[in-house]
């Protein structure tokens, strides 16, 4: 029987990693791989206001060009007294895209007046699958927390130095991989991806 070859729209090889171990232990058995095996295949602009219109813009622009199933994920930071900024302008929330340091020194700037109770936050990512046929299916994850008012941790990346998981004593960029990767939006969206993966195509 050939296995089943899937896509997922990154060339972060570490997301290819933690949605092969999702997919695995969902009892898939699937060939993962990422954007970085079709290279002629153009980055797709972000056009969507929403974290699920954009996840749902790469994963059917990737069907569409290889003739592949495909899985997209789009994520950020929300925060409440922001009315949810930067949200889907996360990674260029500074005005240079991927610039992380500086765009979490200008959220702690703005948020600088802010006391505790009204620092609350999340992650939030949005998993699509979509088929060549155009079939589509999104699902969401969010981890919830609050915003510390340095940074504190050298792991992770992003934001993850300055939101404390509800529960936690430590910041995302306090806690293993593995202790992130079992509570995070990504992990979340990509465990409820699984199972529709494996109805499509299982
Ligand atoms: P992307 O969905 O991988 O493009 O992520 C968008 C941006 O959201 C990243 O550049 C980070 O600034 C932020 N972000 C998303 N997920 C995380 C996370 O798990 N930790 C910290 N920052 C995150």
């Amino acid at each position: 029987m050939n296995t089943q070859r899937l896509v997922l729209a990154t060339r972060n090889r570490h997301k290819v990693t933690e949605l092969h171990d999702i997919l695995t232990d969902a009892g898939l058995d699937v060939e993962l791989v990422g954007a970085d095996a079709y290279p002629e295949i153009p980055d797709v602009p972000e056009t969507g206001v929403t974290f699920a219109e954009n996840a749902l813009l790469k994963a059917h622009a990737l069907a569409r060009a290889t003739g592949l199933p495909a899985v997209a994920d789009d994520s950020g930071l929300c925060v409440d007294v922001l009315g949810g900024a930067p949200g889907i302008f996360s990674a260029r929330w500074s005005g240079r895209h991927g610039d992380d340091r500086a765009n979490l020194d200008l959220l702690l700037a703005q948020l600088s007046d802010i006391a505790a109770p009204h620092r609350a936050a999340h992650f939030a990512c949005a998993a699509a699958l979509a088929l060549p046929d155009g079939t589509e299916h999104v699902v969401e994850g969010a981890l919830r927390g609050t915003l510390r008012t340095a940074p504190a941790g050298s792991g992770g990346f992003g934001y993850d130095p300055i939101l404390q998981p509800d529960g936690e004593t430590r910041t995302c960029a306090e806690l293993t991989a593995a202790e992130k990767n079992a509570i995070s939006h990504r992990g979340q969206a990509f465990r409820a991806l699984a199972p529709v993966v494996k109805q499509f195509l299982g």
